[in-house]
């Protein structure tokens, strides 16, 4: 195949994080100007930056810079000209984002619809760490425990539309319902003062995988495969969650620290939404390199994330984006109908298994495309290029089956600490069950849950849907309700909170007196509507010294164990300590 890249700019494509960005960056920057080109313009659901802030400085790119040949991948591309450069001391990072604005100004005065503590109360703020679009990341060191963080402030002036709120409310609550997984940042906390809302994350202090891409040009196979596991498997386990990302780019996955072998973590679901199976989505987002053809065509679905990986993973092998050109219009119209070029450098040299899994994920028909579930099945993505024994579960089937094997207690323990969260933390698990509870009874049956399952992709035997449905249903009413389902999918990782444990134990505690008793927990059981049960067999597994009842430190053991990837035991204990010596339980 020859160097089939439709356009007559391909050949500037080695140096495109350079050239390109650093015109599109300055064209499109939230201090630059303006509307974008969109092939797919209409009224609605076309592209525009949000209104700027400073006049708009158009640049473009030299024409010789276009006609260059591509150097070879593996040279790092080249650095840019002094005409190349933004006018911007920092360079050019962000191809910024496809996305709807209005000019009409909105006065917001609650975003988090909630009271927050002062963020400065807790936190001091350190220098920048990065701009984005809405958000400017500072670092933040917690003030009691001289932790790092990363604080992601967004000012409420640039929030102009109420669609803007609703992103930001959004973003939240995605993090929550995606908070968990090994390679999604995790979201500490969100406060709100008069001029902005922040986000309390971990803190990654390892750069951007785009620059790392900057740096090496391209990777190894074997370092392309590993990244690319880690970002399909992020993508796995938003589209199980219901959640569609809508802006995969290398500049939203972030390393943890400067180690060759640091995780890697997804930073942004500023443009994320929620969908269910069989839903499509007409507005055009994303980010020009990476947007899928159907979503330029304003019909999608989560398919679309999976060819953004595929370009993601395109340019991790060959340095150079899959399709390109000097204009957004063109980019769009290469996205829409250019050819993969697998014949330039370096390609000849990678191997087939490599170009079958791009191909794979760049198909154009996204009925044809793989899932994500699909891909991480493909034996070049795989550990050792070994495929899996058994099929990956669906996120809700984990926790179900997690749920199944908890004893009573736990459970009980479960639904209190579910009925504690604030509405930004459980918006996904809501959303889930809406998704499931087709009827909108407010009730899941068997049939649902079967139903529900099957649509995202679990396919079990009526006895293990059964047994599932059993192990869910605490009160035996035959049905599972909301706080029923919201203990069993909880994710374990809401548990590490001190306070939530505690309270869901002062809950059982009825008198106070620092143990959980038989008479305390006949009377829980009454509450939650369970009958039948052996307490004295509940207890005795729990009860480590003994004694008949359950001390806070056995109930914090049972809380943790079984949880599979629950790792702060340590810090756990510690603050468990420091709760018994308040209550003078140690
Ligand atoms: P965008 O315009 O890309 O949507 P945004 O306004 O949504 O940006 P982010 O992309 O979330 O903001 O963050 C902006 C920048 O801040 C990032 O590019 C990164 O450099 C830095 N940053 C964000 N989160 C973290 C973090 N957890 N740790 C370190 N730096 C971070």
């Amino acid at each position: 195949m020859g160097n089939t890249c439709v356009g007559p700019s391909s050949a500037g494509r080695h140096g495109f994080f350079q050239s390109v960005s650093a015109a599109l960056w300055r064209a499109r920057s939230p201090d630059g100007p303006e509307a974008l080109p969109s092939p797919a313009s209409t009224s609605t659901g076309t592209a525009t930056d949000p209104a700027p802030d400073k006049p708009p400085e158009p640049v473009k790119i030299p024409d010789e810079d276009l006609k260059k040949p591509p150097p070879p991948a593996v040279v790092p591309p080249p650095s840019p000209t002094s005409e190349e450069l933004p006018p911007q001391s920092s360079p050019p990072k962000k191809p910024t984002h496809i996305k709807r604005v209005s000019s009409v100004g909105l006065q917001v005065d609650s975003v988090l619809q909630r009271r927050t503590e002062k963020l400065k109360d807790l936190y001091s703020l350190g220098r920048k760490l990065g701009q984005g679009q809405f958000g400017t990341t500072y670092l933040c060191v917690e003030k009691t425990t001289g932790k790092e963080y990363a604080c992601k402030s967004i000012a409420k002036r640039k929030l102009v539309t109420e669609e803007d709120v609703e992103d930001v409310r959004r973003e939240i609550q995605i993090m929550h319902h995606l908070a968990g997984h090994p390679n999604v940042i995790s979201i500490v906390g969100a406060y709100e003062d008069a001029v902005a809302v922040h986000l309390v994350m971990e803190l990654c202090a390892g750069g951007e995988l785009f620059d790392r891409i900057i740096q090496r040009g391209h990777y190894s196979e074997k370092a392309a495969a590993e990244l690319a596991r880690v970002i399909v498997s992020v993508v796995e386990a938003c589209h199980s969650l219901g959640v569609m990302h809508r802006d995969l780019k290398p500049e939203n996955f972030l390393f943890v620290n400067q180690k060759e072998e640091s995780p890697l973590k997804t930073i942004d679901f500023g443009l994320s939404i929620f969908f269910k199976p069989g839903d499509t989505f007409t507005d055009v987002v994303g980010s020009p390199y990476y947007v899928a053809p159907e979503v330029l065509l304003k019909r999608y679905g989560p398919e679309a994330d999976v060819w953004s990986a595929g370009v993601i993973i395109y340019i991790l092998l060959s340095g150079v984006p899959p399709f390109w050109d000097e204009s957004e219009q063109g980019i769009f119209e290469q996205v829409l109908k250019g050819d993969l070029d697998f014949s330039s450098d370096p390609w000849p040299s990678i191997s087939e298994s490599a170009k079958d899994l791009v191909k794979r994920m760049l198909v154009r028909d996204p009925k044809k495309r793989l899932t994500a579930h699909e891909v991480l099945c493909h034996p070049w993505v795989q550990v050792n290029g070994v495929a899996p024994d058994k099929p990956l579960d669906s996120a809700v089937l984990t926790r179900l089956k997690q749920f199944s094997a908890m004893n009573k207690l736990k459970k009980m323990a479960l639904r209190v600490i579910a009925e504690s969260m604030s509405e930004e933390e459980i918006a996904g698990l809501k959303e889930m069950f809406k998704m499931i509870d087709t009827d909108n009874s407010g009730q899941i049956t068997y049939e649902e849950l079967k139903a529900g399952l099957q649509r995202v992709g679990a396919n079990l035997k009526e006895s293990e849907i059964l047994a599932l449905m059993e192990a869910a249903d605490i009160d035996n009413s035959g049905t599972i309700d909301y706080g029923e389902f919201l203990a069993a999918t909880l994710h374990l990782n809401k548990i590490e909170r001190e306070d939530k444990l505690f309270a869901a134990f002062s809950y059982f505690d009825k008198d106070g007196s620092g143990y959980i008793t038989q008479d305390e927990l006949q009377k829980a059981c009454e509450e939650f509507g369970i009958g039948d049960v052996h307490l004295e067999e509940i207890i005795r597994e729990i009860d480590q010294d003994n004694d008949g009842r359950i001390d806070y430190n056995e109930f914090v053991e049972m809380m943790h164990k079984g949880n599979a990837g629950f790792g702060k035991k340590g810090l756990q204990n510690n603050l468990s300590f420091g709760l018994r010596e308040a209550l003078k339980l140690g």
